[in-house]
């Protein structure tokens, strides 16, 4: 079975082509003509919850291992996504996670600085 959308309703292609420009030259190409005919449309996924676990800055359970976008499991968006947050979700974690990566290698290179030290004073 074949399932369709369909624009026919607003019957100015300019409109069309004025509003999804993208879409719209994507179906010529395909060979359909949305001003004059329905268009089939077929079942995708649009988001999958769930993934690597992950804290309020990105990072895992797994020492130096974070995880942003939807490869991870942020809580964000509790048992279904909320609408038109996930790319909002991918910016705001990806910004947590350099932020608290900056932050562990500035301590790492300090406590490296600190050994060396104390090494050069033994
Ligand atoms: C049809 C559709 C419409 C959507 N509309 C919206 C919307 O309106 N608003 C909204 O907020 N969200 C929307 N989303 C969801 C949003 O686009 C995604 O949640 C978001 O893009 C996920 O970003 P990401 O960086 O985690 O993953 P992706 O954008 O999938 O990026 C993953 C990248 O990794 C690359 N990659 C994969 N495997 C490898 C590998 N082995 N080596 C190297 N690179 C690899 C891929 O090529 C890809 O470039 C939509 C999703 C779909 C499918």
């Amino acid at each position: 079975m074949t399932v369709y959308t369909s624009i026919l309703h607003i019957n100015r292609p300019e409109f069309i082509e004025e509003h999804f420009p993208t879409i719209n030259r994507r179906c010529l190409d395909l060979g359909i003509d949305m001003s004059r005919e329905p268009i089939p449309v077929v079942p995708a996924a649009h988001y999958t919850c769930g993934g690597v676990m992950i804290n309020q800055d990105g990072q895992s359970d797994i020492s130096g291992l974070y995880a942003i976008g939807e490869t991870s499991c942020s809580g964000l968006h509790g048992a279904n996504r909320m609408a038109s947050n996930s790319l909002l979700e991918c910016v705001v974690f990806a910004h947590a996670a350099s932020e608290a990566i900056r932050q562990s290698l500035a301590a790492i290179e300090y406590a490296w600085a600190n050994c060396l030290n104390g090494m050069r004073a033994a």
